[in-house]
């Protein structure tokens, strides 16, 4: 008789985050007890008691780098696996912690913690692919379940995940949205938005403040002059690209254009 073969092993890292794109895995439900048909599901703190021991075929990460202890902690999480996904905007652009990128650390922790000195911190929130090489990133505030699924899947088939890369606009018209922009005059980060949400915000008459963060090529200084002429003033305009993917390069560019 042929042995049987044994499942593929997966593995869920928490670095610094809300632990929100950790639920979306647990949220997938039914698609979930599928993937754990399909594969051992060796490490997740938040659904299992496994202990790290071996290696894993691949591993999803949440969370950036904020400490130095969490710094060395990646570096072993790459050697143990084969491939390392890293999901939400923490993981792909250091998240909304990120914004002491743009101040002083120490005036934060000053003001928020009674007792500062207990506070081991880094000056800055970073991705992990600062830190490692990353084989793919999924972006999100929190993570599209439905993409996380597809990039599980696509890694256990050995095929490229399709995800799209193009704006949150694109899906806004597939669903048949009214445009708030246009039709309203709300602002929305939509034009430069990644795709992902199937644009929740604008289906409820909101503008898309830019969770899934930037996307490929976007034109944020054209979007810029849009939402002067709806009325934001430069500290505006300052702020509404400096939410919870405000250090990539693109959000921080295009926030750092109306001041520092
Ligand atoms: S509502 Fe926003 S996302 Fe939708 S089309 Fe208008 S600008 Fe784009
Ligand atoms: S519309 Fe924009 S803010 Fe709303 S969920 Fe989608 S990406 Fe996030």
């Amino acid at each position: 008789m042929a042995a049987r073969k044994s499942k593929p092993r997966l593995a869920v890292w928490k670095f610094a985050s809300c632990d929100g794109c950790q639920l979306s895995l647990l949220d997938c439900e039914d698609e979930f007890l599928a993937v754990t048909d399909a594969v051992e599901v060796a490490y997740f703190m938040e659904a299992t008691r496994g202990r790290i021991s071996g290696r894993y075929d691949v591993s999803l990460v949440e969370g950036s780098i904020t400490t130095a202890h969490d710094a060395e902690r990646i570096q072993e999480v790459r050697r143990r696996s084969d491939v390392l996904i890293t999901i939400g905007a923490c993981a792909t652009a250091g998240g909304i912690q990120a914004l002491r990128n743009f101040a002083d650390v120490k005036e934060f922790t000053s003001v928020v913690y009674a007792r500062p000195d207990y506070i081991e911190t880094l000056g800055t929130s970073t991705p992990i692919a600062q830190h490692v090489p990353v084989d793919f990133e999924l972006r999100g505030c929190p993570i599209s379940k439905h993409q996380l699924v597809e990039v599980i899947t696509a890694f256990l088939a050995g095929r490229r995940p399709v995800t799209p890369a193009h704006s949150t606009c694109i899906e806004c018209k597939l669903r048949g949205n009214v445009c708030v922009m246009v039709a309203h005059g709300t602002p929305c980060l939509g034009p430069v938005t990644h795709a992902g949400c199937g644009a929740l915000c604008p289906a409820y008459d909101r503008g898309c403040y830019g969770c899934f963060g930037p996307k490929e090529t976007p034109n944020a200084k054209s979007l810029s002059h849009w939402l002067a002429d709806l009325g934001m003033e430069k500290k505006d305009l300052r702020r509404v690209y400096r939410t919870f993917n405000a250090d990539t390069p693109d959000f921080r560019k295009e926030s750092e254009r109306h001041g520092a």
